[in-house]
Formats: structure tokens, C-alpha cells, sequence
């Protein structure tokens, strides 16, 4: 239940700190991975981007603790002293706490890879793109910033263009410009959930959008 949840009241009362020690207090998280699951992709990014600092967003807590132990484990198999000190995981709720935890436009790229579905037409509303969330997200993205979004669920992937192209905040990029983007072929299969949709030859439905 969400009073299990302890959050920070204002962004600035975050202790990025304690999740990245190895970083200079300036500098702020530009990536977020939401619902990171077990965090391959976050580990990718990392990798991707050294001058970046990337956070996972997980609800589910097994899943959070796994993560933050992954990423201290690589820190300190890492033969270079800066080697994954770029990624760390929190456990909230992001449909709920994204301002809570970012300033006004400090996110470059959101990503949402293979996120729950949700089936069920009563269940819509617990999907972590709706239209009431799209708002939210383009105050946490700058203006240029991009939002990935991932699925092997048809759709799902038709919901989420529909309702990210219908707000007046996002556009879409044209397919040139998505396969253009280094990133791109990483989100097939860098995280756990890509990699089972690859091994069980499903579909991959890609949508990129970039913040207004
Ligand atoms: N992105 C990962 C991947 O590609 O392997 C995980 C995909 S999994 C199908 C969806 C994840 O989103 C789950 O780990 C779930 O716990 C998480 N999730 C669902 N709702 C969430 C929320 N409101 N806040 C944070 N994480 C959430």
C-alpha cells in the first residue's frame, strides 16, 4: 500500500548522494527508466553514457533490492573507479511521485520498456501512460527531451500513440529519426522483458516522442 512509501516532499530534499557517492553534487539524473524491472537496460545505459546519471524507477520492492544490488556488485567488480557510478534504482511509484522527485524540465529521456498492460478495459487506468500522467511527464522532460516507449503488446502500443499524439506537448518522431538514434536498437533486448520477447520471436512495437 502507498503509506509504505516514503518519499521526498520537494525535489531538492532528495539525497542523490547516497545513491550515486561517487558523483559531484552538481550534477543531476537526466535519464530515468521507469518500471526498470530487473535493470539490464539501466545497466546499458549506464555503459552508454558515462557523463550521465540514469536512475530506475521499480514499485515492486524484490525487484528495486535486486537492482541496487546488481549495480553494487558491478561497482565493485568495475576495474575503473567510475565504472556504474552513473546508475541507481529507487523504489517508488512513478505514476504517483515523478515531481516529487524531479525539478521542472531536469529529465532528457524517460523510458518506458514493456510496461504492465493492463488487458482489461477497467484496468486502463493503471496503465503508466494515460492522459492524465502525460501532463506530469512533460513537466519532469525539458523541451527537446524524448520519451521512449517499448511493447510487445499491439495494443498497448496503439494506446500509447494515440494518447501521446493527441496531447498538445508531444510529437512523434518519424521513423527515420527513431532508427537514427543510437539507442534504439537497444531497447529491443537490453532488458529482461525485450530479451524473453526476443527469445519467444514475439513483435516489438517502437514509439518515440520528443517533449514540445
Ligand atoms: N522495463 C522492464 C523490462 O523491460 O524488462 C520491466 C518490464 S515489466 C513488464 C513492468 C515493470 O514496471 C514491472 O517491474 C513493474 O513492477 C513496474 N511498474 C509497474 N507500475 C509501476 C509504477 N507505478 N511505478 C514503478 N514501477 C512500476
Amino acid at each position: 500500500a502507498d503509506h509504505s512509501f516514503d518519499y521526498p516532499a520537494r525535489p531538492q530534499d532528495v539525497d542523490w548522494r547516497a545513491l550515486y557517492p561517487n558523483i559531484g553534487s552538481e550534477q543531476q539524473v537526466e535519464f530515468a527508466d521507469i518500471g526498470c524491472g530487473y535493470g539490464g537496460f539501466l545497466v546499458t545505459l549506464g555503459e552508454m553514457f558515462p557523463q550521465k546519471l540514469s536512475i530506475g524507477m521499480e514499485i515492486r520492492v524484490k525487484v528495486s533490492d535486486y537492482v541496487v544490488d546488481r549495480i553494487a556488485a558491478l561497482r565493485l567488480k568495475s576495474n575503473e573507479t567510475s565504472g556504474y557510478q552513473n546508475i541507481a534504482c529507487i523504489r517508488t511509484n512513478a505514476m504517483k511521485y515523478l515531481p516529487n522527485y524531479f525539478k521542472k524540465g531536469q529529465l532528457e529521456k524517460m523510458f518506458f520498456l514493456y510496461p504492465d498492460p493492463h488487458f482489461k478495459r477497467a484496468k486502463h487506468k493503471w496503465r503508466i501512460i494515460n492522459q492524465a500522467l502525460l501532463s506530469e511527464y512533460a513537466y519532469v522532460l525539458r523541451s527537446g527531451g524524448l520519451v521512449y516507449t517499448m511493447t510487445d503488446v499491439e495494443d498497448l502500443h496503439k494506446w500509447i500513440v494515440s494518447h501521446m499524439t493527441q496531447h498538445p506537448l508531444y510529437e512523434r518522431l518519424s521513423e527515420t529519426e527513431a532508427n537514427e538514434d543510437p539507442i534504439t536498437p537497444k531497447l529491443y533486448q537490453s532488458s529482461e522483458e525485450g530479451a524473453k520477447v526476443v527469445r519467444n520471436k514475439g513483435d516489438h512495437f517502437l514509439a518515440i516522442f520528443r517533449r514540445l
